[in-house]
């Protein structure tokens, strides 16, 4: 027999305060927020240097690297020409999430750069991310094919508010016993609304309209005014 037993959400109350004064900062700066959460590996990171080649002269781009222990994705993210502002979450011994308050920190170091479009790359985590709102205006949800396809619905709270959701190294599907359909069902039984990306790296397409989509989804969201 199974019992459950149901969480308290209090602890999350700081967070989603700390997440509405974030929120009027972006908004007051003009900068569309998108929060990228998955597992290690996935492609965050690799999807990020991506767009920062199609936003190049077009788009001022900043990222919030969050990393428990090390400088590497950031460094990468420095070498594609973004501006990159580094949370190591192993300094406050809270290694699997960022929080709100540690997203204003370091929004504050890449400010002067005045981004158009902020990319927050949450700590490699299918988890409690979910949980801590950041002040985003935007959530993406990642999953390779290499995890398998039962992911999605192992870990439901990843993709029930997520607005995209991303499907990542879909060339190498063919190896793996993947069942697209039903992924692409669980996400939609999920999240009605959620809008699906299948991409990969060798098809430029499949990045570009990803990219494509931040920028729309930029345009049309009421919360941004231009600096003046
Ligand atoms: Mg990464
Ligand atoms: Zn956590």
């Amino acid at each position: 027999m199974i019992k459950k037993i149901r969480l308290s959400a209090d602890i999350f109350r700081d967070n989603d305060r700390e997440a509405g004064k974030n929120r009027r900062l972006f908004k007051k700066a003009g900068v569309f927020v998108v929060n990228l959460m998955g597992s290690p590996g996935c492609g965050k990171t690799t999807l990020i240097e991506n767009l920062a080649k199609n936003y190049k002269g077009k788009i001022r781009l900043a990222v919030i690297e969050g990393d428990i222990a090390t400088g590497k994705d950031a460094q990468r993210i420095a070498k594609a020409g973004v501006p990159v502002s580094l949370l190591n979450t192993d300094q406050v011994g809270n290694a699997c999430h960022l929080s709100s308050k540690m997203i204003r920190k370091a929004y504050e170091k890449i400010r002067n750069t005045k981004p158009e479009i902020i990319i927050i790359e949450n700590i490699g985590n299918l988890i409690c991310p979910a949980d801590f709102d950041l002040g985003e205006n935007l959530r993406v949800s990642m999953v390779s094919i290499t995890e398998g396809d039962d992911k999605v619905s192992k870990y439901p709270p990843m993709f029930v508010n997520a607005e995209a959701v991303i499907l990542s190294k879909i060339d190498i599907i063919k190896h793996f016993k993947y069942n697209l359909k039903f992924v692409r069902k669980e996400i939609k039984r999920l999240n009605p609304n959620a809008e699906i990306f299948e991409i990969s790296l060798k098809n430029k397409h499949s990045l570009k309209f990803f990219s494509d989509f931040l920028i729309n989804k930029r345009t049309t969201t009421n919360t941004i005014y231009r600096l003046t």
